[in-house]
């Protein structure tokens, strides 16, 4: 099988290293074997984008629209095939593997037209006679690290509005999923993006990511992924003054309150928690519910919950896909055991025996738990949840406010007041009434509060405070 090689300078690089890429529905087959770039690819990239800038920069914004479009375009001329990659790399169902790659395009259509809409303001100085323009231009270089569990939409949220303000971009994709970074690629040189302005380094995060977090020569580092790396990168960052942008873990509370409708509250809280695997940093990982509805509740999501089908990914049937990798897999069997050690009744968290042998866990949900227990507090990253009974709506806020993480929180509710109250004080950047607390839009921005996220947000006409920067000019 030949190796898919890195994109430095427009041209496609090869490595001394490769991996080979496995599909978790089925260990059986190996995606493809992807070049595992060093440190001397780093500069190189780094060199080759920095190279790029001047040009690129000046480009007007109908050159960098139409690219953009195009881009976006192809995208959504392949979202099956794309889909179809990204379910056989990281797990997810066909459906959602469709709807990522389609988000994807779309991502890059919004941002062509961003491209077009960069503006400025002219304001009136103090002293007579004197004009102050704002302008906003590019950052520089920009790196962007993205984790598994988005493998295109997450690089499109990053790359697009990087590159319609005119920065160039260097991409380390995580490890698990280069092929569909590989594609990615492959459909932005299509598109025609000049040598250097997009360029894409595969293999180790704790050599390459460090690498590009640590070089001088990098203008800004837009990561997403845990709070541990996240931290880190924004401390070596933040000790030498250059731009960063982390959007990290979450352990969202779905609310859910006497006065629900039941089947809201049921399909919200089964699609926050198991779809995608549970793998998403907005998953609705912590079920919190008053006292007056949680036995009707309960016992509806269980039942719901057990009819869930867990399948390979490929399969049209199938609800909830493998998890990703056998660390992963061992990570949520070992949140299982803690459950059990921490006093909680599990419902769920089996290993299926089924057809190919891959990384599948049934959906598990830790029932009787109290908001302190670690299974309440650190993020799992599975298809798992913990119900959590409260006596009123005073405890369950309290309880849902009551982690290090404020990524996205959700009630449900049918009275218009108690969702106010709730979307006034739950600490969350994004808040959902009557929605699971994960599917977002991407025009809108995408980020949270305490340990979840660290800059400005992302996406929308926000992610502009990130990819430019300012200039001030006084004309007489
Ligand atoms: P991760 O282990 O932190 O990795 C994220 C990225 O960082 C990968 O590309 C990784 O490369 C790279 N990396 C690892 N060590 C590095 C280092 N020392 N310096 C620079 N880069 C380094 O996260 P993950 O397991 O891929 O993703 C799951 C996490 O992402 C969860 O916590 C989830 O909540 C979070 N997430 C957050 C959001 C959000 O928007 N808030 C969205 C999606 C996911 P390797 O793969 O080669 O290690």
């Amino acid at each position: 099988m030949e190796t898919q090689c890195n994109f430095i300078g427009g041209e496609w690089v090869g490595a001394s290293t490769a991996q080979p890429n496995i599909n978790p529905s089925d260990t059986s087959d190996i995606v493809g074997h992807y070049a595992q770039g060093g440190t001397e690819d780093v500069n190189r990239a780094i060199s080759a984008a920095r190279e790029a800038l001047p040009t690129w920069s000046r480009a007007t914004p109908q050159e960098r629209c139409d690219i953009l479009d195009r881009a976006g375009a192809l995208i959504l001329e392949r979202k099956n095939e794309l889909g179809r990659l990204l379910s056989r790399e990281e797990g997810k169902t066909l459906a959602e593997g469709i709807g990522e790659a389609a988000r994807a395009g779309q991502i890059f259509k919004y941002y062509a037209g961003e491209a077009l809409r960069l503006s400025g303001e002219l304001l009136r100085s103090t002293r007579p006679a004197i004009d102050v323009e704002i302008r906003r231009e590019p950052v520089g270089v920009v790196a962007l690290i993205t984790p598994w569990n988005f493998p295109l939409a997450i690089p499109a949220w990053k790359a697009a509005p990087a590159l319609a303000f005119g920065n160039t971009v260097v991409l380390k994709p995580a490890e698990l999923v280069p092929a569909s970074a590989h594609a990615l690629t492959s459909i932005l040189a299509e598109a025609g993006m000049p040598r250097g302005v997009f360029n894409l380094l595969m293999g180790p995060g704790h050599t390459l990511g460090d690498a590009l977090v640590k070089s001088a020569e990098v203008d800004a580092v837009s990561f997403t992924g845990s709070v541990s790396t996240g931290r880190a990168i924004a401390a070596t960052r933040a000790a030498s003054g250059r731009r960063v942008q982390c959007e990290m873990g979450g352990k969202n509370p779905m609310v859910v309150l006497d006065d629900a409708d039941i089947d809201v509250a049921v399909n919200s809280c089964l699609n926050g928690a198991f779809f995608s695997t549970g793998q998403r940093c907005t998953a609705s990982s912590r079920l919190i519910v008053t006292a007056g509805i949680y036995d009707r509740f309960v016992e509806l999501l269980v039942e719901r919950m057990l009819a869930l089908r867990v399948g390979h990914a490929l399969d049209v049937a199938t609800e909830i896909g493998p998890v990703v990798d056998e660390r992963q897999l061992k990570q949520d069997l070992s949140y299982i055991d803690l459950a059990r050690k921490e006093g909680a009744r599990i419902v769920g968290g089996d290993r299926p025996k089924l057809a190919t042998d891959g990384y599948y866990l049934t959906p598990t949900l830790f029932l009787e738990t109290d908001p302190e227990m670690r299974i309440n507090q650190e993020e799992i990253f599975g298809p798992i949840a913990s119900v959590i009974r409260a006596d009123d709506d005073d405890q369950a806020l309290m309880f849902a406010n009551a982690v290090p993480f404020g990524l996205s929180a959700g009630v449900c509710t049918t009275s218009l007041g108690r969702a106010r109250r709730f979307r006034d004080e739950l600490q969350a950047g994004m808040v959902m009434i009557n929605l699971p607390t994960a599917g977002v839009d991407y025009h809108v921005p995408f980020g949270g509060t305490k340990e979840s996220s660290f800059g400005p947000r992302e996406q929308g006409s926000h992610a502009r405070e990130f990819y430019t920067v300012t200039k001030t000019s006084y004309v007489a």
